[in-house]
């Protein structure tokens, strides 16, 4: 069997090993001239920068890709659990450590906020009880077949869906089960994982932080990058032909079946097609004669981000990988992000990966990679005039915080936004994660892995089911393995 793919995204080569690996032939046709989309790396004056993703979960994913390969992962991919996922720092200076392991975590929780730690573990059970109860239903296989819905499991998961929490929201379960208003907040912040707001989006989204506090935080050796490289390099072990620079132009069709692509004005014939660009822009570009699934085209996405990149010439012993700067009113800011806007107190992420590998920055210095939520561009905003408040707002809460003038020690900056993530990676409006998860029909709404319409076209990453994210992205690569090689 032939097979294109558009898009080297993680989903993409992920998607081409695992054909790869049953003997397709397969092609990944890529616009960039290098691998990974939103996971790529970059340099800036000595500074090694993950361009996108900075935490790493569910490593089990990777390690999948390269078991089907038939290859030992040590000598390609390594990675560590990190014993410490976060440290958060209030405005009041209250500063809290997120200990991967639940009773060292509930313990500091006790500690700094008097929340009884039993009541901490209590929750964190519940977490991973939804996750075990509808993980396997909602990730591991399309939602759009019957056989998804045909199984005893199924059934079971079924009728433990009023414990789900599914016609609530995440914030109204964090109230109800944590009380403190800065723990809520600390919880709410899950649901900035897949780019939703916490006061909408439902309860079982608190399957989160399980996924942190249970199965664990990880850290690539050598960054984020490396799960990209490594599995590209393993995919064209496997003899996966890579064509950068290749944009594709349409998917041509004929009798309601894919019959290949047209790149650089050339028609090329393939078996099926697997599109790893943005479903919204896969239709509107690639395919303008077919039947668009307008609904599901036009469900809200994700939140984008705003990220600065800076060298930092200083190094903070108080700081670790991951870090973040509460704001005081935590629903104001996703009061503004509904209204296309950043609020001026914005709650800040600092990813520091030259904490776990000092060769990403000069001696003494480190790497900061520095973001706020901000909402998808919608063609209304002012960027330029945003990013010069929100630059402001960011140095003047990071130089009270820290007790040191951010902005006279950076060396070098490097800024993304939403439009430069749509252009450089096709995702539409700059979302992170495809469409949002902030309705109970989120799920169901999301694209399916496969066409309905079109035999031979298959969707995987972010904006397709299951949801985007690193492990999701991955899990969509196995699911359209899956349907490929059940047709
Ligand atoms: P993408 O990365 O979206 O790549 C799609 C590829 O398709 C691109 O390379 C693009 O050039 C190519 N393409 C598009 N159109 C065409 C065409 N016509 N022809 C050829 N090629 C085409 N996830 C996490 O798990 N943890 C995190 O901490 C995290 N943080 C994030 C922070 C940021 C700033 C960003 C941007 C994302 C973050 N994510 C995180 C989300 C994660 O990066 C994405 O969900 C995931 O990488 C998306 O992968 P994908 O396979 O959908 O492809």
């Amino acid at each position: 069997m032939r097979t294109a793919i558009i898009g080297a995204g993680i989903a993409g080569i992920a998607t081409a090993i695992r054909l790869a690996s049953e003997h397709h032939e397969v092609t990944v046709f890529e616009a960039n001239d290098y691998p990974g989309g939103k996971l790529s790396e970059f340099e800036q004056n000595g500074y090694r920068f993950d361009a996108g993703p900075s935490l790493f979960t569910m490593p089990t994913y990777v390690e999948e890709l390269f078991q089907v390969a038939g290859e030992d992962m040590s000598p390609h991919f390594q990675y560590e659990r990190l014993p410490l996922v976060c440290r958060y720092q209030w405005n009041d200076d209250l500063v809290l450590y997120g200990w991967a392991d639940p009773l060292a975590f509930a313990s500091e929780i006790e500690a700094k906020l008097s929340v009884p730690a039993q009541k901490v573990l209590n929750f964190l059970k519940k977490c991973q009880n939804k996750y075990e109860t509808t993980g396997h239903i909602f990730l591991n296989k399309s939602l759009h077949k019957v056989s998804t819905w045909l199984n005893m499991p199924v059934v079971k998961a079924m009728l433990k869906i009023p414990q789900m929490d599914i016609f609530t929201t995440m914030n109204a379960v964090h109230e109800r089960e944590l009380g403190h208003p800065k723990l809520v907040q600390l919880f709410n912040r899950f649901a900035t994982y897949n780019g939703s707001n916490p006061y909408q989006a439902p309860g079982i989204l608190t399957i989160i932080p399980h996924f942190e506090h249970g199965i664990g935080a990880f850290y690539p050796k050598g960054g984020m990058y490396q799960i990209t490289k490594s599995l590209w390099t393993l995919a064209q072990r496997k003899g996966v032909d890579f064509r950068f620079g290749q944009k594709v132009e349409s998917i041509l069709t004929q009798e309601g079946r894919v019959v290949g692509i047209k790149v650089n004005g050339e028609d090329k014939a393939y078996d099926q097609v697997v599109s790893n660009m943005d479903v919204y822009h896969t239709y509107k570009k690639l395919l303008p004669q077919a039947k668009h699934p307008e609904k599901t085209l036009n469900q809200p996405r994700s939140t984008s981000a705003l990220i600065f990149y800076w060298g930092i010439r200083h190094s903070f012993p108080d700081l670790h990988l991951h870090n973040i700067f509460f704001s005081d009113d935590y629903r104001a800011e996703f009061d503004a992000l509904a209204a296309g806007t950043i609020n001026d107190d914005p709650t800040v992420y600092v990813n520091i990966s030259s904490k776990c590998d000092a060769s990403d920055a000069p001696s003494g210095c480190e790497n900061w990679f520095v973001m706020v939520n901000v909402p998808p561009n919608d063609g209304t905003q002012d960027w330029d005039a945003l990013i010069d408040r929100t630059r402001k707002n960011i140095l003047k809460k990071l130089t009270e915080r820290l007790g040191l003038p951010i902005e006279t020690l950076i060396d070098g900056e490097s800024i993304l936004d939403p439009r430069t993530i749509e252009s450089r990676t096709s995702s539409y409006q700059g979302a992170l994660y495809g469409t949002s998860s902030n309705n109970q029909m989120a799920a169901f709404l999301r694209h399916p892995n496969f066409s309905n319409r079109l035999e031979n076209l298959y969707f995987c990453g972010g904006s397709a089911h299951p949801g985007g994210g690193i492990p999701l992205c991955l899990l969509s690569a196995k699911i359209v393995h899956d349907l490929i090689k059940s047709t």
